[in-house]
């Protein structure tokens, strides 16, 4: 049998591509994914507790782009959820991002909208030439919003100083003036009624799609006869490493159960100052589930195997580009999604991405 595409990754960004392809304009489509489950990153499943997590770090999908929402509507409900987050500063919990109510309840004030432009003024550093990060945060807030929330915030995310970090990392504090403590301010926010991975179900459920779990692409690919391949995996490993390998934070998961029908006040909790993991996320809290148990993630950044976050800086960036004049000169292979354009993506960007590409083929396609 001959596949008019392979799509390399079972990922999002694969997903979406190959829905698009085998749905509208009727291709055989083969996914070819090396873990042993579909969806990617936003994989997620019961435990054995019966409680649903998210395996590889916790999702709320937020966007205002309509035509994306609505893409992601036709293969699943959403349960009405905004997502909120508090950072653990000085023992007690204040509202993230940083807002008028943080302000307050942080330095016990009963600051107006106003006022507090003026608090914060009166805090701000003054420095001539913004170079890094740290001159960012000092030069906006000051210097005890930046030890509060972002010093060492960053030092175990990205496992440097803020201050060795170019002003591009840390480009702005997004302070917020007034009340709103929702983390995410987009229209349309929320978690799948049944989860990530019977979304990703329902994408691929289509005569015209095969997968195969399990298989790294370098293994069968030979052996495939096919026309063109969207490939969603590694750049660097689909040209072995030829120019170097590109680096990537990663992150050590700790899943725990307690006998308790709530673990903590909102749905995520971060620690920029406290205790060796960034934040800690209660799942119940997204999906709605109810449990007499619980069960959170800690999560303990690192370098390691598993790529999450590309990393920020020039010298990676640099290297990415280099992999990407490379992939630019392709005829027969599109890259799609994180980690083929070493490039961190939110959900719907990805989609939005996916759904653009498709929409590129499509028109080939109808003036051959
Ligand atoms: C901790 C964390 C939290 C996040 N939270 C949010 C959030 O709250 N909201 C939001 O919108 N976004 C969030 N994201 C981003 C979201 O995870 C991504 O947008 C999405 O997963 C990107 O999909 P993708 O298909 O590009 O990548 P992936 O999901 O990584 O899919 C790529 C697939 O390719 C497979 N693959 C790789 N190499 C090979 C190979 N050689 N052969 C075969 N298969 C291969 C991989 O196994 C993987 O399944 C978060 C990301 C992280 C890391």
């Amino acid at each position: 049998m001959k596949f008019d595409y392979v799509v390399v990754g079972a990922g999002l960004a694969g997903i979406t591509v190959a829905e698009r392809l085998a749905s509208q304009l009727n291709k055989k489509i083969l996914i070819i994914e090396k873990r042993n489950h579909i969806a990617g990153n936003i994989y997620d499943s019961y435990n054995e507790d019966g409680i649903l997590i998210h395996n590889y770090g916790p999702h709320t999908f937020h966007t205002n782009d309509k035509e994306v929402f609505d893409y992601v509507c036709s293969f699943t409900e959403w349960n009405d959820y905004q997502h909120r987050v508090m950072s653990y500063v000085n023992g007690n919990f204040v509202p993230m991002p940083i807002s008028l109510e943080t302000i307050n309840q942080l330095y016990n004030l009963n600051l107006s909208e106003d006022e507090m432009e003026k608090f914060i003024d009166s805090k701000k550093v003054k420095i001539d030439e913004i170079k890094t990060s740290e001159d960012v945060v000092l030069s906006q807030g000051g210097q005890d919003i930046y030890e509060k929330f972002f010093k060492y915030f960053t030092i175990k995310q990205w496992g440097v100083s803020p201050a060795e970090l170019d002003k591009t990392v840390i480009s702005r504090i997004p302070f917020r003036k007034n009340r709103d403590t929702r983390y995410f301010t987009d229209k349309y926010q929320g978690n799948p009624k049944h989860g990530y991975t019977k979304m990703c179900e329902k994408m691929l459920d289509n005569p015209n799609i095969k997968v195969m779990l399990n298989t790294d692409y370098k293994e069968v690919i030979d052996d495939i006869k096919y026309d063109k391949m969207i490939y969603t995996g590694p750049i660097d490993y689909f040209y072995n490493y030829e120019f170097g390998k590109l680096l990537y934070r990663s992150i050590k998961f700790k899943f725990e159960t307690y006998d308790m029908e709530s673990y903590q006040p909102v749905t995520s909790t971060r620690y920029p100052m406290d205790y060796d993991y960034t934040r800690i996320t209660e799942f119940k809290k997204m999906t709605g589930q109810k449990h007499p148990k619980t069960t959170i993630l800690k999560e303990f950044p690192c370098f390691g195997d598993e790529p999450y976050y590309p990393y920020p800086t020039k010298e990676w960036k640099e290297l990415a580009n280099k992999y990407r004049e490379k992939a630019e000169k392709e005829e027969n292979v599109i890259f799609l999604g994180r980690l083929a354009e070493y490039k961190y993506y939110d959900m719907d960007d990805v989609i939005r991405k996916a759904l653009d590409v498709f929409e590129e083929i499509k028109e080939k396609d109808s003036n051959r």
